[in-house]
């Protein structure tokens, strides 16, 4: 007889009216000490519990919690701390947000980057200059935490020691055995105290595995997990992968752990399964309850996946559980009540995923038909969205035009002799900061207590006021400052046809920041102008070019939650058709510059690198539609964040941006060094200044970095701006910063 459980990855932390967020920026302000935040989280972390162990769920994760990053929050506890950081106390709380923020002085935040191909960012450790050790057994506590609070036996999750040295940096690649041996002793440390406390299930995360390691890696991990094995026993150890399928399905299976959580809505494990069975006397951990996606599931069709991998796996224990933590989506679906109801009962946030896990486990234990009115309700609802409006037509994408008309050094031309820029020219990326006041104002627009009137007054009163800060600063390319935008995504979401927008669907993405992704219900379609009366107005003001901004249609797709159903890449295609008529919209309103920015090109990247070619093709067709068909003498630009220039150096090329964009500055200059680009021929401003922290740069740090830049990009091509967009820094730290880039860019034109 196969066990039954139901089991749950990992909870959202942010909480379904964002109160996470609330603390944690009211301790930043200052306007709540240490000890109430510990309180309010506390107190939210222990109702999320609650919340599982009310849906019944078998296993409920403990340790996912964290006040910024869970990665954070294990280099923390292993004492790998920042060179620069380390005359601070590892314990206290203000050392671990100046490593994800930026400390005071010259102490830079760590950097940043997307976890695996999801808009989550964790914190990159640092390994170089630290000497482990455990400072706290993070997880043994919030496992006690649980026990003692609520009664809840937890499942502590930690991220496995492969994966956690393999997205750190500060380290040759040939040392990797060696760091990780250095932390082996730490985690089984953490895994007996653990199992002396009580624990019986550990879910240890290598989400690793779903990428293409190297032999010598894969004997690591062999290594690892045959030492825990002779080192630890008493709690049940659960691999858990997710994301991809399992690059070595055959050799992973015989690791000697207790069980293996498997993703089935992003891998195909069960043709493997099918094919090379699973072992006998292990757990298996069924991820099919999709993790990052917000759209109900087919009870039906799950159900018949369950039972053929319990038929095919025949596993000791089954668990079913998310492919994924639910960390990827919001809370509840509950408190929305202006989404369309045909849209609404076809959702399923990370409560009602919970539910969905526990209906399919009493299925797979009790039959179907104890729970057939869920399974029939969870049909209907998408087969009503497959009727509704949202798909009742299918627009053909198949547009030809996907090439500009002259090459790049006769449109450069072209558009030098029209834009008239000066040498290095100066701009920023798009958004400028959205005060308080901004919020409100948008808030009680929302609200209905501002008519529309009113509101479009404040944006441009906002847009003004930047044009004349702009000018007085000198920076040659304006931009109108993306005030009437919360989200670049989300914005887009709620003007073009075939997405729905929600009122709460928040989910988190780095830090405190958490963005609300539109839904993508149906075909994609362009009814109206989008942006053109912001800029219009914008450029209206100035006699210098205002850049026209929009969001690509790669990032519009991989920010949005795209339903199962529909065909993906075709979607993207629809994105760049719709696009090119807001392009052109904007060309026709005189905007001679126009900024496509792309920042999730990179973290779309599918794990598996078999998978590149197609995503990059697609990519950069959707991106060339949108965009190809202007006259010579517009300026396409495109701005990217985070993107490793090397990887996708191809795809950037194939974009054919006459300008693009790089977030650098928080890798420390390593983009810099990564480019072997001399045949890049196209402009390029690589981040001189990093945004993503209050600090105000200096002269001499900001011409280092130009110069530095400018030893492999040639100077006619260079072209100088903050790392990202501004929306979320202050008025004053932004202005003193943009003063400080430009006269960095007037001295360094005077040496040429
Ligand atoms: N234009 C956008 C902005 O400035 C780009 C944001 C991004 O790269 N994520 O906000
Ligand atoms: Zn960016």
């Amino acid at each position: 007889m196969t066990t039954i459980l139901s089991s749950n990855l990992g909870y959202p932390r942010i909480g379904k009216n964002r109160e996470w967020k609330r603390a944690i920026e009211a301790y930043w302000q200052g306007d709540i000490t240490e000890k109430t935040l510990k309180e309010q989280t506390q107190k939210l972390r222990l109702q999320n519990l609650q919340k599982q162990k009310e849906q019944g769920i078998d296993l409920i994760p403990v340790g996912d919690f964290s006040l910024y990053d869970h990665v954070l929050d294990t280099a923390v506890s292993f004492n790998i701390i920042p060179k620069r950081f380390q005359d601070h106390n590892p314990a206290e709380l203000s050392t671990y947000f100046a490593i994800a923020r930026g400390g005071e002085k010259d102490a830079v935040a760590a950097e940043m980057t997307k976890w695996f191909n999801t808009n989550y960012h964790y914190i990159v450790p640092e390994l170089n200059d630290t000497k482990p050790k455990l400072l706290e057994n993070r997880a043994l506590y919030y496992y006690q935490e649980a026990k003692e609070e609520l009664g809840i036996d937890g499942k502590p999750v930690i991220i496995g020691p492969v994966t956690f040295v393999k997205l750190a940096k500060g380290y040759e690649e040939t040392e990797l055995e060696a760091w990780v041996d250095r932390l082996l002793p730490l985690y089984e440390q953490i895994l007996s105290e653990l199992a002396e406390a009580g624990a019986s299930w550990v879910q240890i995360d290598e989400p690793v595995l779903g990428t293409n390691l190297s032999e010598k890696e894969l004997k690591l991990v062999e290594k690892v997990y045959q030492n825990f094995d002779n080192k630890i026993s008493g709690i049940q150890l659960i691999l858990q992968t997710y994301f991809e399928t399992v690059q070595h399905y055959q050799r992973i299976i015989k690791l000697p752990v207790d069980g293996f959580g498997l993703d089935f809505v992003h891998g195909d494990h069960l043709s493997l399964i099918q094919k090379y069975g699973f072992p006998a006397d292990k757990v298996l951990g069924a991820g099919i309850i999709n993790g990052r996606n917000v759209w109900r599931a087919n009870l039906e069709n799950k159900f018949q996946l369950l039972a053929d991998i319990e038929e095919a796996a025949n596993p000791k224990t089954i668990i079913v559980q998310g492919s994924s933590s639910l960390v990827h989506v919001p809370v509840t679906k509950n408190t929305e009540e202006k989404l369309d109801t045909v849209v609404k009962d076809g959702l399923s946030f990370a409560d009602e995923k919970l539910t969905e896990i526990k209906v399919l486990t009493t299925a797979l234990k009790e039959g179907q038909e104890s729970v057939s009115d869920a399974f029939t309700a969870s049909v209907h609802a998408i087969e009503r969205l497959d009727q509704s409006d949202y798909r009742n037509q299918t627009v053909e994408a198949t547009a030809e035009n996907i090439k500009r008309e002259v090459p790049f050094e006769q449109r450069k031309k072209r558009q030098q002799a029209h834009l008239n820029l000066p040498l290095l020219p100066t701009t920023t990326i798009g958004s400028l900061p959205q005060t308080l006041e901004v919020k409100r104002t948008r808030t009680k627009w929302r609200k209905g207590e501002l008519t529309d009137d009113q509101y479009n007054q404040f944006v441009q009163s906002e847009t003004r006021k930047w044009i004349q800060i702009q000018e007085d600063l000198e920076l040659d390319v304006l931009v109108h400052g993306e005030f009437e935008r919360t989200d670049m995504v989300e914005y887009f979401g709620e003007k073009l046809k075939g997405f729905a927008v929600t009122e709460f669907g928040w989910v988190q993405s780095y830090g405190s920041r958490c963005v609300k992704p539109p839904l993508l219900a149906g075909n994609v379609e362009w009814e109206h102008p989008i942006t053109v009366k912001e800029i219009a107005y914008a450029q209206s003001l100035t006699d210098k070019p205002v850049k026209g901004m929009l969001t690509g249609p790669v990032t519009i797709l991989n920010w949005s939650f795209v339903h199962e159903e529909l065909p993906r890449f075709t979607v993207q295609d629809q994105i760049g058709l719709a696009l090119e008529k807001e392009v052109l919209a904007l060309e026709d309103a005189g905007v001679s510059i126009i900024q496509v920015d792309e920042p999730a090109l990179r973290e779309g990247l599918p794990l598996d690198r078999l998978k590149w070619p197609a995503y990059f093709d697609a990519a950069v067709r959707a991106f060339r539609l949108a965009t190809s068909t202007v006259k010579p003498e517009t300026q396409i630009h495109t701005h990217m964040c985070y993107s490793e220039f090397g990887e996708i150096y191809e795809a950037i090329d194939g974009l054919d941006a006459d300008v693009i964009s790089i977030e650098t500055s928080r890798s420390h200059g390593e983009m810099v060094e990564t480019f072997e680009i001399n045949d890049y021929k196209k402009d390029i401003g690589l981040g001189v200044y990093d945004i993503h922290s209050p600090r105000v740069p200096s002269i001499e740090e900001l011409e280092a970095n130009i110069n530095r830049a400018l030893e492999t990009i040639d100077v006619e091509q260079f072209w100088i701006n903050p790392d990202c967009g501004l929306k979320t820094r202050k008025e004053p730290e932004t202005i003193a910063a943009l003063k400080k880039m430009v006269e960095a860019a007037k001295l360094t034109r005077e040496k040429y």
